[in-house]
């Protein structure tokens, strides 16, 4: 594996970069990275062969996504150990079912992401919700997407998302420590950058993004994101 361009990859992320300059130890997220994309790699080989059906496909996008998912899971709990180790006390997450202002937020999904969520999308009846959105909200830049207020199509009426389960890598990254500056920054339309997070779930998260990403360059697989749903419309309209 070419540990430098993954190096590059990681270094060249506004979030990571930020995290890393902030305080962010840089190892664990590299670590992380190359593993995901190691673990990764045969999976997207098999998706890529001629002979791979469309459920098959399909399952081996779920096992990538998930795998990553999973990984970030275990590289956190080994950063819980360390922080009780230190004796550091870990931040208290404000995040709640029912609180759903990051779901206002631009989300950028992976072609990977779009092409998982479309038949979950699709199970649900909510093909027409998510292209009507992709409309509305596709072109609005980050800053656009907190002042228009419009919520993601895939929050349900009690304020829960409705994919949680297969929910996006940005969405599991996505944490904050205070509720009421998340509720302003959607409410008024500003302040983002005032929401404080805990680095940890946020840059795992990340990384693992970015490991399936350097796999799937690898590849020669399409790698550029999408917004949610611009993204999952596009996967909507492939054959199923
Ligand atoms: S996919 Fe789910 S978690 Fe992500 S923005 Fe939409 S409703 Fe929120």
């Amino acid at each position: 594996m070419d540990f430098e361009r993954l190096e590059a990859l990681l270094a060249n992320d506004p979030t990571l970069s930020a995290l890393v300059a902030s305080g962010t130890a840089q190892a664990p997220l590299l670590e992380l990275a190359a593993r995901v994309a190691k673990e990764t790699q045969p999976l997207l080989e098999q998706i890529a062969e001629p002979a791979t059906g469309a459920p098959e496909r399909l399952a081996l996008t779920a096992a990538v996504l998930d795998g990553a998912a999973a990984l970030a899971r275990l590289a956190e709990r080994d950063v819980e150990a360390q922080r009780i180790r230190l004796g550091v006390v870990a931040p208290t997450l404000a995040c709640a079912r029912g609180c759903a202002a990051c779901c206002h937020l631009r989300v950028e999904i992976s072609p990977l992401e779009a092409e998982r969520l479309a038949p979950v999308v699709r199970a649900l009846g909510l093909e027409g919700a998510v292209r009507a959105r992709a409309e509305t909200v596709g072109g609005l830049s980050r800053s656009e997407r907190v002042h228009a207020r419009i919520p993601c199509a895939l929050l349900d009426a009690e304020g829960a998302c409705s994919v949680h389960a297969v929910r996006p890598l940005a969405c599991r990254a996505a944490n904050s420590l205070d509720r009421r500056a998340c509720e302003r920054a959607v409410n008024v339309g500003d302040g983002l950058l005032t929401i404080p997070v805990d680095p940890v779930p946020l840059g795992l998260a990340r990384a693992s993004a970015l490991g399936v990403e350097f796999a799937s360059a690898a590849l020669g697989r399409e790698t550029a994101p999408s917004e949610l749903h611009v993204g999952v419309a596009r996967a909507l309209t492939r054959p199923h």
